[in-house]
């Protein structure tokens, strides 16, 4: 008997096929006329494109969504099921190995509520193993307490929820190799966010991981989570799991989220947050009434002096936390939220951050021809990760963000097959649009902006960042392409900026080689932009006599 078939409870492994019109009918053919499944033929009333097929059921399990999420996380789909949110994986495997009054399982306390939880729904006995005193992983505890409860699920948080503690990959090793009976659940609900190294490319025999899209990529309301497991398993659990898990809504929001051209902007937000989660632990530390500060996942954990006066303190301020009173005495738990979110926070524990608006934007822009992500934050240089699709135009756009001293993330899926023309045009459209965002009120900057010379050429480009668009190019250039980016799309580029970011640009540009042409006007775009956007001495004074901009 194979380990799964050993593990599973009886009445599993005498299931019959799931009976569902999907099943029944194999995988879905465009096309064919369904009228197996008691669907309703009218498309639903309500507006949106999103909800065009939720008259129909979803795939049981959406083929593209499977394929992506085991891209993401580095498995083969056979390993992985897709589930809603990794709350229904805990769910299924309880009930797929733990039969009621019989089997247990373990889980290491203080942590996350759910697996005791769902085991007393099933009617399993929970065991439970403890972190040391000052919560730290103790493997040698954990394998003691599972050789002596026998449980058929050790459920391990990494890092914990909610006192952020790792569990060492070498220590999950050790544990699976110790309980070859026990089904090892590494829960990486917060993995993104954690230096330790996921275990999703590593599942088979006895260790299963369970993943999120909650945390790291926002979609906590989407309910997308995933079991990655030894495909065997995963046969029983699916054999337990509703027919329809996941709304179809759910899956589009999903793959729409988890593009390509979208992920520099999550990998860029987890950066942001961990770097601000870090930042708030700092600060945190020169308050006295909190005694210890630990950091993991998107949240700290701190232990206070005296939590029923903070709770009052947070009420007034109308700020939520989470108190953890069995985890620590004082135990709090903080998740990481925006700046302003933060600030507040920061707040209640007497700490007042000087007030300054992040001249930030994230935006995104899709049409039939382009799907396209920008993130833009003025007051910081770095990062810069530009992927257009076009090498030569990822470079120009390097220099205007380089030159123009400001952080961009852009990246597109536009139709090169056809021609690079909707891609080059939609780009500078988003740019522009991004910067226009970002530029706020426009506040304190300096409005004009000029330059530059390139060997032999010279190119000049004029801002006036005035809310009024105006594009004007003067200059030509002999060939019709460089590095791909058509030449006539230069001038192109520069009126689709100055309509999106309503200013007005005037280039002119004159020299001998192109490629230096094409590239001055890019860099003089960026040091004028760098001008025009930067804060120039008083922070609140409009640079205008007319008070709007
Ligand atoms: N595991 C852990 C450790 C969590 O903290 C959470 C949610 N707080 C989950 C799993 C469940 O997340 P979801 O169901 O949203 O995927």
């Amino acid at each position: 008997m194979t380990l799964a078939q050993r593990l599973a409870r009886p009445e599993i492994l005498a299931l019959p096929p799931t009976d569902t019109a999907a099943a029944a009918g194999g995988a879905p053919i465009g096309g064919s006329i369904k009228l197996d499944a008691n669907e309703n033929p009218f498309v639903p009333l309500v507006g949106g494109g999103l909800a065009a097929s939720v008259n129909r059921y979803p795939e049981p399990q959406p083929a593209a969504l499977r394929q992506r999420l085991a891209d993401l996380y580095g498995c083969s789909t056979a390993q992985l099921w897709a589930t809603r949110g990794s709350d229904d994986a805990i769910d299924l495997l309880i009930r797929t190995f733990c039969r009621p009054g019989e089997d247990s399982i373990v889980i290491v306390e203080p942590t996350f509520s759910a697996y005791a939880q769902f085991a007393r729904v099933q009617g399993a006995k929970v065991v439970p193993a403890r972190l040391t005193d000052d919560l730290t992983f103790d493997a040698e505890a954990v394998i003691a307490t599972c050789l002596g409860a026998k449980p058929k699920l050790l459920f391990l948080c990494t890092p914990n929820n909610p006192t952020g503690t790792p569990v060492d990959p070498a220590d999950v090793r050790r544990i699976a190799a110790a309980l070859p009976d026990t089904l090892v659940v590494a829960d990486e609900a917060y993995i993104e966010f954690s230096d330790s190294p996921s275990f999703a490319g590593q599942v088979g025999g006895n260790l299963l991981v369970l993943r999120t899209l909650s945390k790291a990529y926002g979609l906590a309301g989407a309910r997308v989570g995933c079991l990655i497991a030894d495909p065997e398993i995963i046969e029983l659990v699916s054999r337990v799991s509703p027919p329809y898990p996941l709304p179809s809504l759910s899956i589009a929001l999903a793959l729409d989220a988890l593009a390509a051209e979208r992920m520099p902007i999550h990998d860029q937000r987890i950066a942001r947050l961990l770097a601000d989660r870090n930042l708030l632990a700092e600060r945190l530390r020169t308050v006295t009434e909190i005694r210890t500060i630990r950091t993991g996942g998107n949240f700290l954990f701190l232990e206070v002096d005296d939590p029923a006066a903070l709770a009052q303190r947070l009420a007034a301020a109308g700020i939520r936390l989470r108190f953890r009173p069995n985890a620590a005495p004082g135990g709090v738990r903080v998740t990481v939220g925006t700046e302003a979110e933060n600030a507040a926070m920061l707040a209640v524990f007497g700490l007042f951050e000087p007030a300054r608006a992040s001249r930030r934007a994230e935006l995104v822009r899709d049409t039939k021809e382009t799907r396209i992500a920008v993130a833009i934050d003025l007051d910081r240089p770095e990062p810069r990760c530009i992927s257009t699709g076009i090498g030569f135009y990822d470079h120009m756009l390097d220099q205007v963000a380089a030159h123009g001293g400001f952080s961009l993330t852009l990246a597109c899926s536009g139709d090169l097959e056809i021609d690079p023309h909707h891609s080059v045009e939609d780009i500078a459209l988003a740019l522009g649009a991004a910067l226009r965002q970002a530029l706020g009120d426009k506040r304190g900057i300096g409005r004009f902006g000029f330059a530059l010379p390139m060997d032999e050429v010279r190119a000049e480009v004029l801002i006036d960042l005035s809310g009024r668009p105006f594009s004007k190019f003067d200059g030509h250039f002999d060939t019709p392409e460089v590095g791909g980016l058509p030449t006539q799309m230069v001038p192109h580029i520069f009126r689709s900026l100055a309509d999106s970011m309503a200013c007005a640009i005037h280039v002119k540009v004159e020299g001998d080689n192109d490629h230096h042409k094409v590239e001055g006007c890019f860099k003089a775009f960026g040091r004028a932009l760098r001008m025009s956007l930067a804060i120039d001495g008083n922070a609140t004074a409009l640079p205008s006599t007319k008070g709007v901009l």
